[in-house]
């Protein structure tokens, strides 16, 4: 089990992070929440209604696992609630940060998964990104409803406001952001050059075997490998995956708890499968007006 970070290494570590996160425009005014776990019942976190560049560690509260206050000049984050969710659920997590970076929102307020098999880095680090349902910022349905997408998943995008990163100190889960939000920027500048080209499924087997290999589980490990690409990622993580690929595929719908997410991935799979043929399709007919 990870060991919790001293007290004062904490401060200095969440007043080093909102320095970096608003000097790369990840926030803008008071936006923006981190959190580190102290103990077990211990979290220390930033302050609601203040700017994240500019914190003083000693204005940093800290609450316990219920949100109550046990010490600190000024009162806890409005978001507090999503933190105490992971940490309840997320016992290896010790951090989170959740920003509004620019590229990755961009895709949230979009509504669109992230692809999927295109850069190595991004696979083995973060692997599946998924896009978390909208709920009211800093309500307890926010933190129920990004709940069942954090069992195994590090890095997450929220529809229609922002992203959270996972890990085990506090600079793994803000290390984590600046390569989603790298991520997401080289996805849109890519898109106005061409199409995306996804890295092949031997080229993926080799990414996931490295990420097994450095203790991260993957839902694909579980997936037929046609399934590895499909930019959308059901709720549920592993065990999710477990439960459909031992069901017939008849009954494979029905196995998700989240019926419409299942509708959107089945969607985006063959809309995929689609614009992959017409790319073969274009590039035949490119290639035969050459000859
Ligand atoms: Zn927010």
């Amino acid at each position: 089990m990870t060991p919790y970070l001293a007290e004062g290494s904490a401060r200095d570590a969440l007043c080093e992070i909102g320095r970096r996160v608003w000097q790369r425009e990840y926030i803008a005014s008071n936006d923006g929440n981190f959190s580190v776990l102290l103990g077990p019942n211990r979290v220390l976190c930033t302050p609601t209604m203040v700017s994240k560049g500019f914190m003083d560690p000693a204005e940093l509260p800290v609450v316990d696992l219920d949100g109550k206050i046990i010490s600190g000049p000024k009162p806890p984050t409005s978001e507090i609630r999503v933190h105490l969710a992971i940490y309840r659920h997320r016992p290896d997590v010790r951090a989170v940060v959740h920003v509004h970076p620019p590229h990755a929102t961009a895709f949230a307020v979009v509504r669109r998964n992230l692809p999927k098999c295109i850069l190595p880095e991004v696979e083995v680090f973060l692997g599946e990104i998924p896009l978390v349902p909208y709920a009211t910022p800093g309500t307890q349905e926010f933190a129920d409803i990004t709940i069942p997408y954090m069992q195994t998943h590090n890095a997450f995008l929220l529809t229609n406001h922002g992203a959270i990163t996972l890990g085990s100190d506090p600079f793994e889960a803000y290390y984590r952001m600046e390569t989603l939000e790298q991520y997401c920027r080289i996805l849109i500048l890519a898109s106005q050059l061409g199409d995306l080209k996804e890295l092949d499924l031997s080229a993926m087997a080799d990414l996931l075997k490295l990420r097994a290999k450095l203790g991260h589980c993957d839902r694909r490990e579980h997936l037929p490998p046609q399934e590895w690409c499909t930019p959308s990622v059901p709720p549920g993580g592993v065990r999710a995956a477990n439960l459909v690929t031992e069901r017939a595929p008849s009954q494979q719908q029905s196995a998700s708890s989240d019926p419409v997410a299942w509708r959107q991935s089945l969607v985006e799979e063959i809309t995929r499968r689609v614009l992959q043929r017409l790319r073969y399709i274009r590039e035949d007919t490119e290639k035969g007006s050459e000859r």
